[in-house]
């Protein structure tokens, strides 16, 4: 093999990538973009070697010096530790890297380092094959040649290697054995007696290496101290720039580990907590308060250790709204193996979202309401005109009737926007008493008995005789049945018939009276019977019948803010029947009910609930 100068350029430059590689390994994880880049690199030169070669390629230590293909390459004064300690640690004395040596072969080179047993096993066991380990000198060099460090000891006119030198005479072999079980310094004198008889040379000799020894050692130890310096810099800059911004940040910021466990949090975070980190850190989040939430869900879900499981919905009280933004506002943390082992929350977000939902179903209130008081004068207006309108065929008269429906209907949709944000913002106010229970139904059926009438549908009341009072608003009872009436009077056909009733049920149930709508409409498939009470939801039927898909959304809440329950049967091309229950009148006192949410609106909160807004 030709030792020229290209070849050892290459050689050089690989052994530099491949100590590259090896400290890097021990500092980072396979899959960091250093270490990436010197595997490939270290591949990249392997290459180009090994098609100039034309043959594999081979790093062997012997007398001194490391010689790559044989030749003598660098002195092993010159050699960073890391190289020498791969060769002296496994006692390996030549490694082979094979054509077609590739970046994962080198890292698993590089990751031997750190092996306790057999070098050549711990390859095997990788299935490396591309590169090989042996004790085999490849190549026997001249020890001058070796002393000369950087000085190719080859032949460049006939392209062969020096010649070999002699095989060492038997007392050097023995000085080998000799020191190799000595300590340092008796080694070293061991072999300066061999140089000289001379008491004084020898005590000269051995200053001279002594300090020689010092120096070097000084300087490995400054290098390596240096990348150690230089790493943790870096690592102290990334502290500092993570700690500004989670400083800086407006909203508060907690990062909790798998089990809930506070590590971290932000100034903002400490202020809504009103306790320092010290106070909290490693407290348990979920320990501070036994009610479900989105932390405790949260924590639970984290300690499944199931990445699977955090994407599932966290939220089980608040609105989907608030679910998501807590959803989205966390992180989790995973380690290398890509466990998970803690999450950041911004839960601040939330705060804000809620305000803004507030701040939109107040103007939602007072839009409606704004937009009801116009339209009750023009449906006045349109009235009187209609009356004026005397002749049965005058044409204008239709038209003051399509005009008056449209009223109606922008009416009612007004109605349920309204009493929907009402709901929502907990101003809905009920005033239960004692109410006769036909009352309720008879109102309910007249007012809505000419739209009836007017779509070809019989619409009939049934009351039992003696039923008793029930407990509640009547108003909004009877805008309840009107409600499911009107739905029945739209998905019931001309020809068809509506039957209102009320009775006092089963014995087992009579604590409660019974309110029925029950038609001969459209129907409603199983698969829908529960979807039709969410807001906003409308199945969807043949023709266009209008509305907000508030409807029934609204009177399920308020027939169960009244104490009560609404049940449906129905089958597909058979008809439906709604049927409301509201407890018997007992003596109740009679008092405002107020919708949940202002009803319970304590002050104590806890303070990560307050942090995450709910
Ligand atoms: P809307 O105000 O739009 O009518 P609702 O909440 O009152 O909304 O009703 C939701 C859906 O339930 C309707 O779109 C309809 O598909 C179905 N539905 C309600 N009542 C009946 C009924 N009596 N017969 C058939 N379908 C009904």
């Amino acid at each position: 093999m030709t030792e020229t100068p290209g070849n050892k350029v290459l050689w050089l430059e690989f052994l530099k990538i491949f100590t590259r590689a090896l400290v890097q390994i021990n500092l980072y994880r396979p899959d960091h973009p250093q270490v990436k880049q010197a595997l490939q690199d270290g591949e990249a030169l392997l290459r180009r070697i090994h098609s100039e070669n034309s043959g594999d390629f081979s790093l062997t230590m012997a007398a001194g010096s490391l010689l790559a293909n044989g030749l003598p390459l660098i002195t092993t004064d010159k050699l960073p530790n890391s190289i020498k300690n791969l060769f002296a640690r496994f006692r390996v004395q030549t490694i082979t890297f094979v054509q077609g040596a590739a970046g994962s072969d080198l890292l698993a080179l590089c990751q031997m380092q750190a092996h306790k047993g057999d070098g050549a096993a711990f390859l095997r066991e990788r299935g490396i094959t591309k590169i090989t380990l042996n004790v085999d000198v490849y190549a026997k060099v001249d020890p001058s040649a070796a002393q000369a460090p950087n000085l190719p000891a080859a032949d460049e006119t006939t392209g062969t290697a020096a010649p070999a030198p002699q095989a060492p005479a038997a007392p050097e072999e023995r000085i080998a054995e000799q020191i190799y079980t000595q300590g340092l310094e008796t080694a070293l004198s061991t072999v300066v007696s061999r140089a000289t008889e001379n008491p004084e040379e020898r005590k000269a000799i051995m200053d001279l290496l002594t300090a020689k020894f010092k120096e070097q050692l000084a300087t490995e130890v400054e290098r390596a101290v240096e990348t150690v310096r230089r790493e943790k810099k870096k690592v102290e800059n990334d502290m500092v720039r993570t700690e500004s911004v989670m400083t800086s940040m407006a909203e508060g910021v907690v990062v909790v580990d798998k089990n809930g466990n506070i590590l971290v949090m932000n100034p903002q975070a400490e202020a809504i907590s009103g306790k320092p980190l010290a106070e909290l850190s490693g407290k348990k989040i979920s320990d501070l308060h036994q009610s479900e939430n989105h932390v405790i869900s949260l924590a639970k879900q984290l300690s499944s250790e199931d990445k699977a499981d955090v994407s599932n919905e966290i939220v089980k009280t608040g609105s989907a709204e608030l679910a998501e933004t807590v959803k989205k506002a966390t992180a989790v943390i995973q380690n290398e193996d890509g466990k998970i082992v803690g999450s950041v929350s911004i839960p601040t977000d939330v705060v804000k979202l809620k305000q803004m939902e507030q701040l939109q179903k107040d103007f939602i209130a007072n839009m409606t309401h704004e937009l009801r008081s116009p339209l009750t004068s023009i449906k006045a207006a349109l009235e009187i005109l209609g009356h004026e309108a005397s002749k049965p065929g005058d044409p204008s008269r239709s038209i003051l009737n399509t005009a008056i429906r449209n009223t109606e209907r922008l009416n009612s949709i007004i109605t349920d926007i309204l009493d929907f944000s009402k709901l929502q913002s907990g101003k809905l106010i009920f005033h239960q008493e004692n109410t006769p229970a036909d009352e309720i139904t008879r109102e309910a059926v007249e007012s809505m008995k000419a739209w009836a009438t007017s779509k070809g549908v019989a619409l009939s009341a049934r009351t039992e005789l003696q039923i008793p009072y029930v407990y509640a608003d009547k108003r909004r009872t009877v805008q309840v049945l009107i409600n499911l009436i009107s739905n029945a009077i739209k998905f019931t056909p001309q020809g068809g018939s509506i039957e209102v009733s009320a009775d006092a049920g089963r014995d087992a149930l009579a604590n409660f009276v019974f309110f029925s709508v029950r038609d001969t409409g459209c129907g409603i498939k199983k698969e829908d019977q529960s979807k039709i009470f969410e807001k906003f939801v409308q199945i969807a039927s043949g023709e266009k019948v209008g509305g907000t898909g508030l409807g029934l959304a609204i009177t399920k809440a308020m027939v169960i803010m009244q104490g009560g329950k609404i049940t449906l049967d129905s089958e597909p091309g058979r008809g439906s029947t709604f049927r409301v229950s509201l407890p018997v009148y007992k003596g109740q006192i009679d008092q405002p009910v107020f919708e949940q949410v202002t009803a319970s609106a304590p002050e104590d909160k806890s303070w990560w609930k307050k942090l995450i807004g709910i």
